[in-house]
């Protein structure tokens, strides 16, 4: 079984203090359900996607990052081989996730019509057993939430989550929508035992809200400002000042950074009715232009010392709080 001590890689185990730079939130390869039935996308080529995500990765080692964390659920097109392909090409250690996604945007049939403990049971199995016949464990698991309310398909799912997180002794990690229902993610997961500080709030950086980031932080849990350079939501300087500020008032040892970049897609993203992208590179390349994994080393950074925050905490925020998150024996 994992513990606080073990870690599940997709290419073997780690401690927490071995973990060292880590991106909490980046993906290799992403599907929306449903991607294989778009005959008209660009058929994947799994060499070229492989050659693109290793050299990714290679950039990344270049900015001193030693672990890559994709929370890819397992409706999203998830392929741990892929990520073993990757991380054993690469050298960059790769911590994957079991867990689905929000209602709206999730392949919701069977977790809809499963009790709760056949998907805590199914949780506890992808962690301690493997995924499927690959042998690959999962690291830690994934909850998702749609917009403004938790429906009772996402609160079932996070109670499912919870319990196999307590059973298994590992975190969790969520997605929220346009930075909403962070603090009920955190009384979800708490009402089930699981400590705030074993769950990170992801895509809080969704909302500029800084009584909604203090919710977050003042409820025990950790907070991402995980979607850097996705500037179709926020302004990355609208993140910077909010990041500065939680740091201003003592909370650095509850911020984690990341850009949920997606390196390759299966089919084409749709992004809502009737908005299908064709060609992912020349939209991102148009759109927002930053959205990259090294973003936060190039341009976050500079602005974050420019704001005031120093070295020692920028390090503190990428080198430490991954570690004592996984650990969970302190509260940050
Ligand atoms: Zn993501």
């Amino acid at each position: 079984m994992p513990g606080m001590d073990t870690i599940h890689t997709v290419t073997g185990t780690c401690t927490p203090a071995e973990l060292g730079r880590t991106l909490v939130h980046e993906h290799i390869l992403v599907g929306y359900p449903g991607w294989h039935m778009d005959a008209l996308a660009p058929r994947f080529r799994r060499d070229d996607a492989r050659a693109r995500a290793v050299e990714m990765m290679h950039r990344l080692q270049a900015h001193g990052v030693e672990t890559f964390l994709d929370p890819c659920p397992m409706d999203l097109g998830r392929d741990v081989e892929f990520m073993a392909e990757v991380s054993q090409a690469s050298g960059m250690r790769v911590i994957c996730t079991t867990g689905a996604y929000f209602e709206e945007q999730g392949e919701t049939y069977t977790f809809r019509n499963l009790p709760v403990e056949d998907i805590a049971a199914i949780y506890e199995k992808e962690i301690s057993e493997g995924i499927g016949e690959t042998g690959i464990r999962a690291g830690l698991i994934k909850i998702a939430t749609g917009e403004g309310r938790v429906s009772e398909y996402e609160r079932k799912l996070l109670q499912a989550a919870a319990r196999a997180a307590r059973r298994c002794d590992v975190p969790l990690i969520s997605h929220t929508q346009e930075g909403t229902c962070g603090p009920d993610q955190i009384e979800i997961v708490t009402a089930e035992g699981v400590p705030a500080h074993r769950l990170l709030v992801g895509h809080s950086d969704g909302i500029d809200d800084p009584a909604y980031h203090r919710q977050i932080v003042g409820g025990g849990a950790y907070i991402g400002f995980d979607r850097l350079g996705i500037e179709t939501i926020l302004p990355d300087d609208v993140r910077v000042k909010n990041i500065a500020s939680l740091v201003r008032d003592g909370h650095a040892r509850h911020i984690c950074l990341s850009h949920d970049s997606v390196c390759n897609w299966l089919g084409r993203p749709i992004l809502g009715p009737g908005v299908i992208v064709d060609d992912p590179e020349a939209m991102v390349a148009r759109a927002m232009p930053d959205w990259n994994p090294t973003h936060l080393f190039e341009r976050i950074f500079p602005k974050l010392r420019d704001a005031g925050v120093p070295d020692d905490v920028l390090t503190t925020i990428t080198d430490e709080n991954p570690a004592r998150w996984f650990s969970g024996g302190e509260a940050p």
